[in-house]
């Protein structure tokens, strides 16, 4: 056992951003302890987040292709759903993966604490067990906070365990008849998919005018039409006025838009209303460690703190809160620590909304380029005109690359189609390599596959497309 009075790393909190912190630091040769409640690392991404989130959107996929197999001629009998076998099913993949890491750890000689950790000052921190058993000190050199964030809430509403957040939703206690999700971002369209495909009736409500508010609106488009298909009711520019308990379910008023004055009883309700950072950690009022307005963590390019000791990585450390973003930079923290000359400057975060289809985007989008006035010339190939689109039958999806007219390098790229959010990943090699759209169009991609829409869309930036007429305008 290592001594457990003092560590070189302790690493506060065991999701993405935290267990990749810790590895690596391990790898490096630092003595190193893990701290989370859990029984295993994993975080709100494994157990709460991306990956039960990610198993029922499986299911939902499998549903919804055994149901449109009809179009070319194959009919299933109506499914049967067990919510109790779906539910063991999520949870063994959660209990797997979390257990695997539990494994990894103690190969890489990572001591895992289960316990809350407070911080005593700027060189000690205090663990106290699960369900308040034990107290331990622990000294350190270096800490890296990687708390991550917990669900907004909206203000007013009532009491009730008909309102779930994403926790509850992901839960799958039950099938609701009718469901309204508030928020119609990542979560309400990923969770609002499931929940459809399950046989929910789904009605959104997002308060502003359209969906995936932060992608580019010609991505959200395809998406858009199919929820206008599988959901009952997407209520833009629409807010909640006001929520109360009835006999059997929740009433709710609306206001503006598309829903203004509309009064509807739901059996449940989910609020997607965004995220916010666990950043109120006891005792870092007793460091010198500042947040911004919005509670983040404020960090340097090496993700430390104000105070020297102290590293922050992850959705506490600011957005956007996406895993990869948390693990890239937990892996950076330690090797900052290690002494090494790293920075956090990626060109590329992908983003992938996992939707039916998926939307993706990475590097510079055509909303950013606008806003900031920047010149940039958008190919564009529709998967009307991409034979493995047609085999599958979803030609519902778009692939378009931004390039820099002067220099002709690929800025950003944005995907959406089934599979978008696998696609994405050459997109952001692209861009982090500096490809130029030559490269990419004369790099040989398979043929059929989707991810040769990316080489097409760069084809088309040349007027050159094979698959599509798209002569160059001078
Ligand atoms: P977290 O994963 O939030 O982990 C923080 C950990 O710290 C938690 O276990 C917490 O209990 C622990 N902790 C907090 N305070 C203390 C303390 N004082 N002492 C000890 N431990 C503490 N992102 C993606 O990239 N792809 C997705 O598909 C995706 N899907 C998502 C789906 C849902 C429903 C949700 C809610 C989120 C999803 N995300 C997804 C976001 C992703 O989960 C987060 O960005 C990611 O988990 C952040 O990692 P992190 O390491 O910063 O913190
Ligand atoms: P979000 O920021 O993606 O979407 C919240 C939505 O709620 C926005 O469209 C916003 O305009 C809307 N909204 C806010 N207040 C409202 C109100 N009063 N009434 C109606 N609409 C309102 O947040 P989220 O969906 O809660 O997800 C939180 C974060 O978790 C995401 O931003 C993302 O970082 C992460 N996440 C990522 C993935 C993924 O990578 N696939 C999946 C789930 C969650």
């Amino acid at each position: 056992m290592p001594d457990s009075s003092s560590t070189q790393v302790v690493v506060i909190g065991g999701g993405p951003g935290g267990y990749a912190a810790a590895f690596l630091a391990a790898d490096l040769g630092m003595k190193v302890a893990l701290v989370d409640e859990e029984v295993n690392p994993g975080g709100v991404c494994l157990y709460r987040g991306c990956i039960p989130s990610k198993a029922l959107l499986h299911a939902a996929r499998v549903l919804t292709e055994a149901r449109e197999a009809a179009r070319f001629g194959i009919e299933f009998p109506p499914p049967k759903i067990d919510a109790n076998r779906l539910r063991a099913w999520k949870e063994e993949v959660i209990g797997k993966l979390t257990g695997g890491l539990g494994q990894i750890s103690k190969q890489r000689h990572v001591e895992y604490i289960r316990g809350r950790a407070a911080l005593v000052d700027a060189r000690t921190v205090s663990i106290t067990g699960p369900g308040g058993a034990g107290e331990r000190q622990l000294g350190f050199e270096h800490a890296i906070l990687a708390t991550g964030s917990f669900p907004a809430m909206l203000p007013g509403l009532p009491k009730s365990p008909r309102i779930m957040d994403s926790t509850g939703a992901l839960d799958l206690t039950d099938v609701p008849k009718t469901l309204l999700v508030v928020g119609g971002g990542y979560i309400g369209l990923e969770l609002g998919t499931v929940y459809a495909a399950l046989g929910t009736q789904v009605s959104v409500v997002e308060m502003l005018d359209g969906l995936l508010p932060g992608a580019d609106r010609d991505l959200v488009s395809p998406l858009a039409k199919r929820i206008d298909q599988i959901f009952h009711d997407v209520m833009l520019s629409t807010k909640v006025a006001e929520m109360k308990e009835v006999r059997n379910g929740l009433e709710v008023k609306f206001e503006g838009g598309a829903g203004d004055g509309r009064v509807q009883v739901y059996e449940k309700v989910l609020v997607s209303v965004g995220r916010k950072p666990s950043s109120a950690i006891p005792g870092l009022e007793k460091t010198r460690v500042q947040k911004d307005a919005r509670g983040f963590i404020q960090v340097d390019p090496q993700r430390r703190t104000a105070e020297p000791s102290i590293f922050a990585i992850g959705d506490v450390a600011g957005e956007p809160m996406l895993a990869h973003k948390a693990s890239h930079e937990g892996r950076l923290a330690s090797e900052a620590i290690h002494g090494q000359k790293v920075a956090f400057e990626p060109r590329a975060i992908p983003a992938v909304v996992f939707t039916d289809p998926e939307v993706a985007w990475c590097g510079l989008t055509e909303t950013q380029a606008a806003q900031e006035k920047r010149p940039v010339k958008v190919a564009r190939f529709p998967w009307g005109a991409s034979g493995r689109a047609a085999t599958l039958d979803r030609t519902d999806g778009v692939t378009k690359l931004l390039i820099d007219p002067e220099t002709e390098r690929v800025l950003g790229v944005g995907i959406t189609g089934v599979g978008a959010g696998d696609l994405i990943a050459e997109g952001v090699l692209a861009v982090e390599m500096s490809a130029l759209a030559a490269d990419v169009a004369l790099s040989i991609h398979p043929h059929p596959t989707l991810s040769e829409t990316l080489m097409q869309a760069a084809e088309v930036f040349y007027g050159t497309a094979t698959d599509i007429y798209r002569p160059k305008k001078s």
